[in-house]
């Protein structure tokens, strides 16, 4: 039985080595490390680099995208990439137990939970499920500043605003809606940014800002 060695890497080396695995996933070539971790069954403890809080879109895995093996990345994905209790609890577990300083946000296009928000504000419906709602809930307040009334939920750039605003929207949450996170960023380095994956193209653009 083999402990996996700690990573240590800052927020910046973590978001370098991010960027570098979209490099390679979108030139499709493949890192052989990553990949031969995928076997090993011998990993007694987690060590990741990054926390992913991503969209549960199966057109979005955030190992693949970013190339990157088992144990690398602490991966919580939910419809929307949206910030209710148990994911602030998920991130403040991975951050305050693994090591790992840097929380990504990634948030990507064609994203159905927020074609399903502007479709539920634009004609609101009367048979949503209690479990559907609770996530266009926590997304709705993100778009609605953008959201103007002459625009159809078809319109891509409309579709592509309200991604970003709800990815941001995610990252203010986690930032404001702990005191552990509060507390990591200010005093251990721990860094939250936001991104958006492109189904087409395979690139993971970083925000600015957040
Ligand atoms: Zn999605």
């Amino acid at each position: 039985m083999r402990r996996m060695a700690p990573q240590n890497l800052s927020a910046a080396e973590s978001l370098t080595r991010l960027r570098e695995g979209n490099t390679r996933y979108k030139q499709n070539v493949r890192s052989v490390d990553a990949m031969m971790s995928h076997s090993r069954r011998d990993l007694t403890s987690q060590s990741p680099f990054a926390v992913v809080l991503g969209c549960a879109d199966s057109r979005a895995p955030a190992e693949i995208v970013f190339d990157q093996g088992l144990g690398d990345l602490f991966v919580i994905r939910v419809a929307g990439n949206i910030v209710a209790p148990s994911q602030i609890g998920s991130v403040e577990f991975a951050a305050a137990r693994t090591g790992a300083r840097l929380v990504v946000v990634l948030g990507h296009s064609r994203c159905g939970a927020i074609l399903a928000t502007l479709e539920e504000m634009g004609r609101p419906s009367t048979d949503q499920s209690r479990g559907l709602r609770s996530i266009v809930e926590r997304i709705q307040p993100a778009i609605e500043p953008i959201l103007l009334s002459q625009i159809t939920p078809t319109d891509d750039a409309l579709i592509r605003r309200a991604v970003r605003a709800n990815v941001r929207a995610s990252v203010q949450q986690l930032y404001r809606g702990s005191g552990i996170l509060e507390r990591l960023v200010q005093t251990d380095g721990l860094m939250i940014v936001g991104a958006e994956y492109c189904l087409e193209t395979g690139i993971v653009e970083f925000f600015d800002g957040v």
